[in-house]
């Protein structure tokens, strides 16, 4: 099925998702969002939150979106992702949260989709419901994408799916902080690879977990 979200408000929300990954995002979570709430971190202006919030919203779910809205380290002013509409008058800073409201307002998805306005790590300190879908596209320094992974991973559900955009096996086409992460989630025998779409990463939590076959029994 394909998404139902108009092409037109995509195209026209700002973001960095191609399209095929925007598809498998909505196909991902309207199949997860039957287990669980799903959960993004890195709502930006809403461009992945429309793939996400649509296939939750297949099947009445809700999808949780975190984001600081004051831009990650490469969209600062001055930096190589900055965009200047995205610099707030009023205190010169990236505000992000206004384009990200009236994404969801545009696409109908203010009953799906839940702003959490937070750092990551402040919002996963006392987060305790397990989770269908977990999509990281947070700050992509190591330190960023490692707390992501280590603070939210753990909330999937059995079955759950564990998705990381920006995985370049090349490092002059991109950094390399999400691509570790990734194999970090490989190594650990928690997840089932079930392939990279572009530069989306989607992992599932395995139900029964592997003990590496040299453990003593
Ligand atoms: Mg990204």
């Amino acid at each position: 099925m394909d998404c139902p979200i108009d092409a037109s408000l995509i195209a026209r929300t700002k973001g960095f998702l191609d399209p095929e990954e925007g598809q498998t995002l909505f196909e991902i979570a309207r199949t997860a969002s039957r287990l669980g709430p799903c959960l993004e971190i890195g709502s930006y202006c809403g461009k992945s939150s429309l793939y996400l919030g649509a296939g939750c919203r297949e099947n009445d779910a809700i999808l949780f979106s975190i984001d600081h809205h004051r831009g990650n380290e490469e969209q600062q002013p001055g930096e190589a992702y900055c965009d200047p509409d995205l610099v707030d008058a009023r205190s010169g800073r990236i505000d992000t949260f206004a384009f990200f409201r009236e994404t969801l307002d545009q696409a109908d998805l203010e009953d799906t989709v839940v702003p959490i306005v937070s750092r990551s790590g402040t919002a996963a300190r006392q987060w305790a419901t397990p989770l269908g879908l977990v999509f990281i596209d947070g700050g992509h320094t190591f330190p960023a994408a490692f707390s992501d992974y280590n603070a939210w991973s753990g909330h999937l559900m059995p079955g759950g799916y564990l998705l990381i955009h920006d995985i370049f096996f090349d490092p002059a086409e991109g950094g390399q902080a999400p691509r570790h992460i990734y194999e970090l989630a490989c190594r650990s025998g928690l997840f089932n690879d079930l392939g990279i779409v572009r530069t989306l990463a989607v992992l599932q939590r395995r139900t029964v977990t592997m003990l590496p076959a040299d453990l003593p029994t």
